[in-house]
């Protein structure tokens, strides 16, 4: 199947090139179609699974369609959990509209900037990219008006409720008018999820993408038995003695971010952390160094990492395993995303064991333990 055969403009098929997708994934063979014809989307689908362009396509497709003297005022909103998401997306449609005959400008806003700065930059803006309490707050001060909104998009809806946005969510919907397109995207289904579902869409299209199996099957996962005491030298061993020039390590808490970055620095190993209490300002430079190829090790944690998207990363580290199986297989999925196959490494202390264990049976994969005794790090 082609993009073309999906009924999308000419213009947007070229910036669909430049940014070499020769086909669309299944979730844009299904999505793209019905959001086209107006239906309502429930798509169970992960980050890797191509969810983003599944949407964003389309959407700037229904502006192509419109008349290029059209009143301009917002008419798409899509609500995100974090900041990374936000600028990711709108980084997405600014990728895919270099060639647009019909330009749309697109904004994305989100707290930890000053207010007055996003104020400013909204006027004639037709695709709002939001969280949602940055988004209340510039309805309160009259920034921005939701009134004319035609499509909703509420992409990694679970993770909005487990950050606890269901209040200002609602408070967003009711500021909405009644008819409009909807299109919801998550990774699970619970319970929380389906009384939003229920307000939200009306006889949706249901799409659900499982690229967790299909992804893991590209990712190369490796684990290391360490003691505490040598985790840190075994890491910088790993680093240097592999040459990674790209690796996203994963922490579980804020204190341990910081104190690796450091640590790495001291030995030589260009690294950034991103984590919530870093200001944006920090986290966005990171990312872009990172992404740039100026440091090499991004230290993240989870919250942090969501929608953190990188083109062939090639190697991630889980220096800490996360509580949840389902955390483990995000993680990992940062690697071998798309077509590409990537290195996935846990190290693992002996009291990390059982729980290692218990997240090989969640996903169904075994991972062989290497002892990592016999190597000597006392240069690292
Ligand atoms: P997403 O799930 O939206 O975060 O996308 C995951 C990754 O797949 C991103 O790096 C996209 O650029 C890439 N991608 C999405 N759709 C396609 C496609 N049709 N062909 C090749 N790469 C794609």
């Amino acid at each position: 199947m082609t993009f073309a055969s999906l009924g999308l403009s000419e213009s947007l098929l070229r910036g669909i090139t430049a940014q070499n997708y020769s086909e669309p994934f299944p979730i844009q063979q299904q999505a793209i179609p019905a959001i086209l014809a107006g239906k309502d989307i429930q798509g169970i689908a992960q980050t890797g699974s191509g969810k983003t362009a599944s949407f964003v396509l389309p959407i700037l497709e229904m502006f192509q369609r419109k008349s290029p003297t059209r009143n301009l005022h917002l008419k798409v909103l899509i609500l995100v959990p974090t900041r990374e998401l936000a600028i990711q997306i709108k980084e997405v449609i600014e990728s895919f509209a270099i060639h647009l005959k019909n330009p749309v400008k697109t904004i994305a806003v989100f707290g930890g900037v000053p207010l007055n700065q996003q104020m400013v930059t909204l006027k004639n803006t037709e695709i709002l990219v939001a969280t949602p309490g940055r988004l209340l707050d510039l309805v309160s001060t009259q920034s921005i008006n939701l009134a004319r909104i035609e499509t909703l998009v509420l992409d990694e809806a679970d993770k909005m409720l487990d950050l606890g946005f269901k209040e200002e969510a609602n408070n967003i919907f009711k500021l909405l008018p009644k008819k409009r397109q909807n299109i919801l995207f998550s990774a699970t289904l619970d319970t929380d999820l389906e009384t939003i579902k229920e307000a939200l869409l009306s006889e949706p299209v249901k799409i659900e993408i499982e690229p967790e199996v299909q992804n893991l099957d590209q990712i190369n996962q490796i684990a290391y038995a360490v003691s505490p005491e040598r985790k840190g030298p075994f890491l910088r061993y790993l680093i240097k003695t592999q040459v990674m020039q790209q690796v996203l390590i994963f922490v579980s808490a804020v204190r341990t971010a910081d104190n690796l970055v450091d640590k790495l620095k001291k030995n030589g190993i260009n690294a950034a952390a991103i984590h919530s209490k870093k200001t944006q300002g920090a986290r966005t430079e990171a990312l872009r160094n990172f992404k740039a190829g100026k440091i090499n090790v991004l230290v993240a944690t989870d919250l942090a990492s969501r929608g953190i998207d990188i083109q062939f990363l090639p190697v991630v580290i889980n220096y800490e395993l996360p509580r949840s199986p389902k955390d483990y297989v995000h993680r990992i999925g940062r690697t071998g995303r798309a077509t590409n196959s990537g290195d996935a490494i846990s190290l693992i202390c002996p009291e990390d064991q059982h729980h290692f264990h218990i997240i090989q049976k969640k996903m169904k994969r075994k991972v062989e333990i290497i002892s990592t005794d016999e190597i000597d790090i006392a240069k690292f």
